[in-house]
């Protein structure tokens, strides 16, 4: 596992329900809730995409990046999926009042984002279901909230979907970004809110899960059909569009890399297809896009998507 010390980013702010992001999937509703977008030096997540490796492609990186510094924007949000009766969240980011040694920049972090979720319609009480696309750092840490100084789930009427085999591979993993799984697992599955679920389940009918290994042991991607209208979350499976490209840029927390470097390809390969949207958990400015040939590899296509962070360094 790689530490992560102080890294230098430039914080870009989402205020406000009218600078959320919003696409429909048929009957589906998603909604892009943003803990925090920032500048980060490409190396630090992508060794190679140093910033020379950046500015060389910049002009495949569109919205993705700032091209004049040779930084990615990387953000952490949670898509929220509003259809029919339910609510679900997928991905919980880095969360607040939690102790994270080895990852500064996301320890004891004092967020709005419950304020913004609450805007966004899935407050606390609202939610049905949590989506855990896996088990790191950054994708836990609202499943709890520190109230009367005891972690509870943040979000009490809500069934709680965790990978079995994700949860086989971190509940015996040493944490070195402290106790993730006591201050954001434990507390739901002590609730009773917990369901260890097969990484193809499926939710109903327009809301599956697509088992996407590698980058963790048990990571899946969230799929939304409805309507004759397709999109995909990806998780984790890369952390930024330049992957397509280069699939075998590994992001440095990849658990086993060759197998993420696989699934990078094969789940390029499978939706280049001309309508199923890519939601990226990672990717800042739209979020978004289609995945169109080019050469052996791919790049994502985000032409037409609105681009919230309006005010990005030097654009
Ligand atoms: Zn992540």
């Amino acid at each position: 596992m790689v530490m992560w010390g102080p890294i230098e980013v430039i914080k870009i702010k989402q205020e406000g329900i009218d600078k959320m992001q919003t696409w429909n999937i048929g009957e589906a509703k998603i909604t892009k809730v943003v803990e925090m977008e920032q500048m980060w030096p490409g190396q630090a997540v992508i060794p190679d995409a140093n910033s020379a490796a950046l500015l060389e492609h910049g002009w495949i990186l569109g919205p993705f990046a700032d091209r004049e510094n040779g930084r990615i924007r990387l953000s952490f949000h949670t898509f929220c999926i509003e259809i029919g009766d339910e609510k679900i969240v997928v991905d919980t980011c880095a969360g607040n009042d939690k102790t994270r040694p080895n990852f500064a920049g996301l320890s004891n972090l004092q967020t709005d984002f419950m304020d913004k979720m609450t805007e966004a319609g899935f407050g606390p009480d609202d939610v049905t279901a949590v989506i855990c696309t896996h088990l790191h750092v950054d994708h836990v840490g609202w499943n709890t909230s520190l109230r009367n100084g005891v972690w509870q789930p943040t979000f009490p009427k809500a069934r709680y979907l965790f990978g079995e085999t994700e949860w086989a591979h971190w509940r015996v993993e040493p944490q070195i970004y402290g106790d993730v799984v006591g201050d954001s697992i434990q507390p739901c599955i002590d609730a009773g809110l917990a369901e260890l679920v097969q990484s193809d389940m499926q939710l109903n009918d327009a809301i599956w899960l697509e088992p996407t290994p590698g980058h963790t042991p048990g990571h899946h991607s969230v799929c939304i059909s409805s309507g004759g209208e397709d999109a995909i979350i990806t998780g984790d499976v890369c952390h930024h569009p330049i992957q397509f490209e280069f699939p075998h840029w590994s992001s440095e927390p990849d658990v086993d890399k060759p197998a993420a470097i696989s699934m990078r390809r094969r789940f390029a390969e499978r939706y280049c297809d001309d309508h199923t949207l890519i939601l990226g958990t990672h990717f800042g400015g739209p979020s978004c896009g289609y995945l169109r040939p080019m050469g052996n590899s791919w790049w994502l296509d985000s032409a037409g998507f609105a681009d919230i962070g309006d005010n990005l360094p030097n654009s």
